[in-house]
């Protein structure tokens, strides 16, 4: 039987960072994953014969460079299309928006709505990608063991250093400012036009259950902002064969330095000797040993399913217990039989505008009103709509002339106040599609096939508990040293020789693999 340094719980594209870097390391490494294939949320299907959908995660994600050329995963299948526009942003009255790369292009696009806002766009870019860098520079530190500060976390913050003195002594108060705001209070301090605050708050709110009038929601924009890598609020472009290609290449680079991935091979339980985590139990029985354990799975899920809740603190208990989790998106994939039209485009510029994110986000006011729904378990009659066609970018993802349409839709409460998602799941896509052909009119008559997922489907397809993209919300009371829990935010869980590595921990979601790169760090520096 093989002997293994470590195992690692998931196979989603953090587990296979942290295996690639534990293998470059030396260590034996098996991955376990309970799915047939690897890849988390992150993965790419074949729903209808021919059209291949990014079922989860869309666009480039947000793989930080780091890891790409470290992992060497453009010699392993990686290739990444980029889109410019950023965003096209229809807007009702026939008029929209379109943010490019080029600041002072986007300005000019801005000026149709308000010259003010035109004027100051350029400062405001300039001084959100200054913020953002140092945000940045965060996601990639090991975060401090507050209130106990020792000499080894002032050394795993010296990274910062660089980012901090780049801003200025004026700007970090700028950056203590900003992140407890509410996204819209930062827009309103620059902007007039109520479009242009919605187009760019949709981006802050997009993975989280707040509105843009939530304090700590400019948080969430400035991380995005960080690691986009457009210079803007978001990621633009698409993973050439989708989201599935960037795992795949992940778990080739894992496997090709040594780490062994075995599918199917769900963990039960984690096994604990001497208060130690000694191996696991699959679910058929089987055991496997080994003196380190490292967990992909969200942090609920590996504090009170697979380890034993009555072998930890009360107080443990009590904080995992009291993790905000909280999804508030469905995921909606189109096949079409042809590009849809949209009014306020002309037919020859549709190609090119909409090749990065499409937003039905038309003002501040109505993401507001989106998501006050939720506060009462209600969807949206006027939902947010989040689109993709990664099919202009990437025509191979579907038959000839055809395209695919993918929507995150919000807000869709996880828990719904009258009914449940089975017998809602018409009324909520009809929703959808009334708001979609609100901007496209003739959206319904192009859908050759269509496959929803509701929160409850994300969860159960996904293991991600209430529907949760990030595995916890990404909220500033559950950031930096506070994810996933105070006191056990540097990787390091409460029983000894157990790490994390998923999206629960510090930095949080979204497909960066910064948890995993950071969390192998660490487990290196123990092994020491
Ligand atoms: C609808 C939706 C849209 C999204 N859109 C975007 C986007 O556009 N861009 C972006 O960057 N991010 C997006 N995200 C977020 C992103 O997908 C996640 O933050 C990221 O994939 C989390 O990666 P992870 O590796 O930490 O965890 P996961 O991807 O959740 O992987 C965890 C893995 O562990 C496995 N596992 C769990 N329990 C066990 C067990 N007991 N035994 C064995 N295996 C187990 C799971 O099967 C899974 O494979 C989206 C997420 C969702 C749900």
């Amino acid at each position: 039987m093989a002997n293994y340094d470590i195992l690692i719980v998931g196979a989603g594209h953090n587990g296979l960072v942290a295996a690639a870097y534990l293998a470059k390391a030396g260590q034996r490494v098996l991955v376990l994953e309970k799915q047939p294939g690897v890849g988390g949320a992150a993965v790419s299907e074949e729903l209808s014969p021919g059209y291949h959908f990014s079922t989860c995660a869309d666009g480039t994600g947000y793989l930080a460079p780091e890891i790409q050329k470290d992992l060497g995963l453009a010699g392993r299948g990686l290739s990444i299309l980029p889109a410019d526009p950023v965003v096209f942003a229809p807007l009702p009255d026939g008029n929209h928006l379109t943010f490019w790369r080029d600041t002072a292009r986007t300005a000019g696009e801005i000026e149709r709505l308000s010259k003010r806002d035109a004027e100051r766009y350029p400062a405001f870019v300039e001084l959100m990608g200054r913020v953002a860098t140092v945000v940045g520079g965060i996601a990639r530190i090991t975060p401090p063991d507050l209130p106990d500060v020792g000499l080894g976390d002032l050394r795993a913050m010296l990274p910062l250093a660089g980012p901090l003195r780049g801003l200025g002594r004026k700007h970090v108060s700028d950056l203590l400012r900003i992140l407890p705001m509410p996204v819209a209070d930062l827009l309103d301090e620059y902007f007039e036009s109520d479009a242009l605050k919605g187009a760019i708050a949709a981006s802050a709110v997009r993975d989280i259950t707040w509105g843009p009038q939530e304090a700590g929601t400019a948080y969430t924009f400035l991380y995005n902002w960080a690691l986009a890598g457009t210079g803007l609020f978001r990621s633009a472009g698409v993973v050439k064969g989708g989201m599935g290609a960037l795992t795949k290449s992940l778990a080739a680079a894992a496997s090709a330095l040594g780490a062994e991935i075995r599918t199917d091979a769900a963990v039960e339980r984690i096994l604990v000797e001497a208060g130690r985590a000694a191996g696991v139990l699959l679910a058929g029985g089987e055991r496997i040993e080994a003196p380190l354990l490292v967990s992909n799975a969200d942090p609920r899920s590996t504090f009170l399913e697979l380890l034993d809740p009555t072998l930890q603190s009360a107080r443990t208990v009590q904080h995992v217990r009291n993790i905000k989790y909280r999804g508030s998106a469905a995921r909606i994939h189109l096949a079409l039989s042809e590009l849809p039209e949209f009014t306020s485009l002309a037919a020859n510029e549709a190609p090119s505008r909409l090749c990065g994110a499409i937003q039905i986000a038309p003002s501040l006011t109505y993401l507001q009103r989106a998501y006050d729904c939720v506060k009462y378990g209600e969807f949206s009659p006027r939902p947010y709509l989040d689109l993709s066609i990664p099919t202009l970018l990437d025509p191979g993802l579907a038959p000839d002339g055809h395209h695919i349409l993918s929507i995150t839709a919000k807000y869709a409460p996880y828990s719904l106040r009258d009914g449940d998602w089975e017998t809602r799941r018409e009324a909520f896509v009809k929703t959808v599609l009334d708001t979609l052909a609100e901007y496209a009119p003739k959206i319904r008559d192009l859908v050759v096939h269509q496959h929803v997922f509701t929160p409850i489907d994300l969860e159960e397809r996904f293991s991600l508990p209430e529907a949760n993209p990030h595995h916890g919300e990404m909220t500033l009371d559950q950031f930096l040293h506070m994810r996933p829990i105070p006191g056990h935010a540097r990787y390091r869980a409460p029983l000894p020789g157990l790490y994390l590595c998923g999206a629960g921990a510090h930095p949080g979601g979204n497909v960066t693999g910064l948890p995993g790169r950071n969390a192998a760090r660490e487990i290196l520096a123990d092994k020491r």
